[in-house]
């Protein structure tokens, strides 16, 4: 199967989506691997918008940007991603989250279900109709459940007339494998 986790399936739908000059948000920087794959897709005339509450992954994002000299086409925002709607007003075709904590670093600063919550709530207004919210949701372990459960609980009450959300999970796996969520404004 070519779709080998939730995380290259998230990446495979994100580049079918999103085209060059179109705007794009990563909600959750990291180590900006996602910000990175948005910055290649939306070219020299789109702009991705890009948010982490810790220094450090402003930092690592900006340096893998500067590698491949794209940091240009990306605003870095050292602030949480409940705040976006304060920095953006464009319609975005795709918002990735890339949820729990920093790989390498402190594993007790992770998303918090409510601040993720306000953020998808805001990414919906902000996405273009036939735009996307790209999720990779991990859970287990030290993210513990109850950030994907009230995720879960949220979006499968959104209206099927205006959404379409997808879940995407390796239900035969062990060791609870992380999600991958689509949700689609529709047209
Ligand atoms: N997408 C990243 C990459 O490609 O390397 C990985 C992201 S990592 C799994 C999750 C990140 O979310 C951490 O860097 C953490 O600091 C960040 N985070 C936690 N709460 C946040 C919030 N409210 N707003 C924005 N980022 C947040």
């Amino acid at each position: 199967m070519s779709y080998k986790n939730a995380l290259s399936i998230s990446h495979e739908i994100v580049t079918k989506y999103l085209a060059e000059g179109d705007f794009a948000i990563d909600a959750t920087a990291g180590n900006g691997n996602d910000t990175l794959l948005l910055a290649k897709l939306v070219g020299d005339k789109g702009k991705v918008y890009a948010f982490d509450i810790q220094e450090i992954a402003i930092h690592n994002t900006c340096k893998r940007l500067k590698e491949n000299k794209l940091e240009h086409r990306v605003q870095l925002i050292n602030n949480g991603h409940q705040f976006m709607d304060k920095y953006i007003s464009d319609k975005v075709k795709v918002v990735m989250f890339n949820l729990g904590y920093l790989p390498g670093g402190n594993h007790l600063i992770a998303t918090k279900p409510q601040n993720t919550i306000t953020a998808i709530d805001t990414s919906l207004k902000l996405l273009k109709e036939g735009g996307i919210i790209m999720m990779v949701i991990y859970y287990g372990g030290d993210s513990g459940f109850a950030e994907k459960n009230a995720i879960m609980n949220h979006i499968k009450k959104l209206d099927y007339k205006k959404y379409s959300v997808l879940v995407m999970d390796y239900i035969n796996w062990i060791n609870c494998p992380p999600i991958a969520v689509c949700i689609e404004k529709l047209k």
